[in-house]
């Protein structure tokens, strides 16, 4: 048996950054920059008010209340022509051009109209610069304002249409091949004959390979037919930049995904000490090296498998910086139970923050690697360390797979 890091670091060594591509900004949601990008704009583009009021001389409101002519209106992208001389003021909307003269916004709320709007009183000092927002105060046209590696979120996505910049250069989404093997699975609805099951972990797989940011390739469930499974695995090698399968790992007789990988890839197969998810295989198929995961079957197991290995070497793929989930020390609110067997286990917790500023994780109920159905209850994977568990009240670190 190997470790998870030794297990991990095989995967990460063979999941390259995949080549970078120029698209179009409204398609970079999600994505990593692979490029600088640089402001071609100033933004903002012209000093305007940051308020609903007047436009004044701040020289003019040095005391108050004062009394000053109203000349014009400025809405948001309108520009007055006017200049605002000594005793005079222009109503100004939040975002209109600040008017030549003048260097200072007051509120509406510190002003009061006068002679239907014609004149206002003022009845707060306004110092100079108040209340404006000077050309450039957010970005400089020819400013660095997002360096590689950042990922495309929503106020990044808004940053760049703000500084115009048209398209960027991403690391596209791995497009990746989602498999399960096995002769026993039925995905259609039709009733169960005897031996057979419903099939789930491809279903899984599909979301939680979308959910890592890449794009999934549903390629079903394919028989535990040696033939029928290179065919498929030679044609995903050439479409896709990575394939999922799931089952037929371990030591089984019917185990065909071994015997075909076997032949068609570079494996490596591996015993891993931990529990679930002991049987992992890893390689590369095809001229382009394109990366292969052999999940295990065991629906617990695959999920398990695919968060400690696959995830990470995805997420490497498409360029993510931060390709791990986040890992932190929880209280176990009740006892998290094993015995020694020479593995790490990673046991499925809730996990919550607490109003103590910690995290807390309470196993569920099921913890065998079948039971998908409490698995599914949880958002953590507790990491136990090889011994007799983790006593009520004690301290376990716990690999959060979500927290809202
Ligand atoms: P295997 O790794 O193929 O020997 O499968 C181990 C266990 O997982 C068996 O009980 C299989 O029936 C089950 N299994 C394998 N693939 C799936 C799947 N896609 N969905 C649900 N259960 C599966
Ligand atoms: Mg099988």
């Amino acid at each position: 048996m190997i470790t998870v890091g030794e297990a991990r670091s095989y995967v990460l060594a063979h999941c390259p950054v995949l080549p970078a591509v120029e698209v179009p900004a409204a398609a970079a949601a999600g994505r990593v920059l692979a490029a600088e990008v640089v402001a071609a704009e100033d933004v903002p583009p012209f000093a305007n008010t940051a308020v609903d009021g007047y436009a004044v001389r701040a020289a003019d409101v040095a005391a108050v209340p004062v009394e000053l002519d109203v000349v014009d209106e400025v809405a948001a992208g309108r520009a007055s022509d006017l200049t605002v001389a000594a005793g005079q003021a222009i109503r100004v909307m939040t975002g209109a051009p600040m008017p030549a003269g003048a260097d200072a916004a007051v509120m509406v709320e510190d002003t009061e109209r006068l002679d239907g709007g014609r004149r206002v009183r003022i009845t707060r000092v306004a110092s100079p610069g108040q209340a404006v927002r000077g050309v450039a105060d957010d970005v400089a046209a020819g400013q660095v304002v997002l360096t590689p590696g950042t990922v495309v979120n929503g106020p990044v996505a808004g940053l760049l249409a703000s500084v115009n910049a048209r398209t960027v250069r991403v690391v596209p989404p791995a497009r990746v091949a989602v498999l399960s093997t096995g002769d026993e699975l039925v995905d259609d609805g039709r009733p169960l004959a005897p031996g057979q099951i419903r099939e789930s972990n491809r279903t899984m797989l599909v979301q939680c390979v979308a959910d890592a940011g890449a794009t999934p390739v549903d390629l079903g469930i394919v028989p535990d037919d040696e033939d029928r499974l290179a065919e498929v695995l030679a044609e995903a090698a050439e479409q896709c930049d990575a394939i999922v399968t799931s089952g037929g790992v371990s030591m089984g007789d019917y185990d065909v995904v071994k015997a075909v990988l076997s032949r068609l890839a570079e494996m490596r197969w591996m015993q891993i000490a931990i529990k679930p998810a002991k049987p992992f295989a890893f390689g590369v198929i095809g001229p382009r090296r394109v990366p292969v995961f052999g999940l295990p079957g065991n629906p617990v197991s695959s999920l398990v498998s695919f968060e400690l290995f696959a995830r990470p070497g995805l997420r490497r793929m498409m360029g993510f910086t931060a390709i791990d989930r986040p890992t932190a020390p929880a209280v176990a609110d009740s006892a998290i139970r094993r015995r020694p067997d020479g593995k790490t286990h990673y046991a499925r917790v809730v996990v919550r923050l607490d109003d103590d500023g910690r995290l807390h994780a309470v196993p569920v109920a099921a913890q065998g690697s079948h039971q998908l159905a409490a698995t599914a209850q949880a958002n953590g994977l507790a990491v136990v360390p090889d011994g007799d568990g983790v006593p009520a009240g004690g301290e376990v670190v716990v690999v959060v797979l979500s927290l809202a």
